[in-house]
């Protein structure tokens, strides 16, 4: 077998339960919700639920691609549950949520590539909790314009589509993508609708250079990106990529310090660094800027 490349002590991150974590997760038990937070076990679980934010996955559990890197099954989908938009409106209710994130695999299986539902979980959400601030992480819609417009006349408060990679990375990462269709997303949303703050996601560790990191940076930023997230990949099973190197904590620094140069609203780097890890702290310093 093929050496692995070692885990550093970072990513060994101590588990302690804030008291939001216990009083989300007693009012979750019992319950039919379908977080990522939990399906994925995010190691920011604890501290994400204790700051009220939760990432809840829409449209089903399979995914009709079949992305290197990600642990969510893919087949042909079979599910589409009229009743979610309230679902998820009502738990983002009772958990208490300051913000959510909604984001569902990719269903190229149907005619809107699931965007109508969308905007149906966004007005509901809304109409529950008009407190709660709205961030969607949708797939690429197959890089249609009407299909983003539905999504975009919901007005989320963040609109995130990751890029994931760099180009050169990109076919083999996740086959089914395309890496100028992805900013194409981005630079559409800006184009349909100027003061929608979107928002990017890349992981590193998957072989890709310095060089290209930056030149994504400056595309995403050409396609009017103004948050951008940057995080380590790990690989959820041995079937999936290998990871080909652990970036150091300072790495990270560096690149948010160039992705700030760049002229990123904010930018957040780090090992465990999600496309939803404080995803509130984000959308809030975005709004400022
Ligand atoms: Fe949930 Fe995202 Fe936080 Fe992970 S980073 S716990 S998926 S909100
Ligand atoms: Fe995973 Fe999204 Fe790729 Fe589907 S499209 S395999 S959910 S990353």
């Amino acid at each position: 077998p093929k050496p692995r490349v070692r885990k550093p002590e970072w990513l060994k991150i101590s588990l302690h339960a804030g008291n939001g974590y216990q009083e989300i997760k007693s009012m979750m038990r019992g319950r039919q919700l379908h977080t990522v937070c939990e399906e994925a076990k995010c190691p920011n679980i604890f501290e994400c639920w204790s700051r009220r934010t939760a990432t809840f996955m829409i449209l089903g559990r399979i995914c009709t691609r079949a992305c290197r890197f990600c642990a969510v099954n893919s087949g042909q989908p079979t599910e589409l549950d009229l009743e979610e938009p309230r679902h998820v409106a009502q738990s983002v209710n009772e958990m208490g949520l300051a913000h959510v994130v909604i984001t569902s695999v990719a269903r190229d299986d149907l005619i809107d590539h699931g965007a109508t539902m969308f905007a149906a979980t966004i007005v509901a959400v809304r109409l529950e909790n008009p407190l709660t601030s709205i961030e969607v992480l949708i797939p690429d819609l197959g890089g249609d314009k009407n299909r983003l417009a539905v999504v975009l006349e919901a007005k989320p408060d963040v609109l995130n589509h990751n890029l994931e990679t760099v180009s050169r990375l990109s076919d083999k990462v996740r086959a089914k993508a395309k890496y100028v269709r992805s900013l194409s997303v981005l630079r559409m949303a800006k184009e349909l609708r100027p003061s929608q703050t979107t928002k990017s996601g890349l992981m590193v560790g998957l072989g890709e250079e310095k060089e290209e990191l930056i030149e994504a940076m400056r595309d995403l930023r050409e396609a009017g990106c103004d948050i951008l997230t940057i995080g380590q990949y790990l690989q959820p099973t041995s079937k999936h990529m290998d990871v080909v190197r652990y970036y150091h904590p300072t790495e990270f620094e560096v690149l948010k310090q160039e992705g700030l140069a760049l002229g990123f609203a904010h930018v957040e780097a780090g090992p465990l660094v999600r496309s939803s890890y404080h995803a509130r702290e984000q959308a809030e310093r975005a709004k400022a800027a």
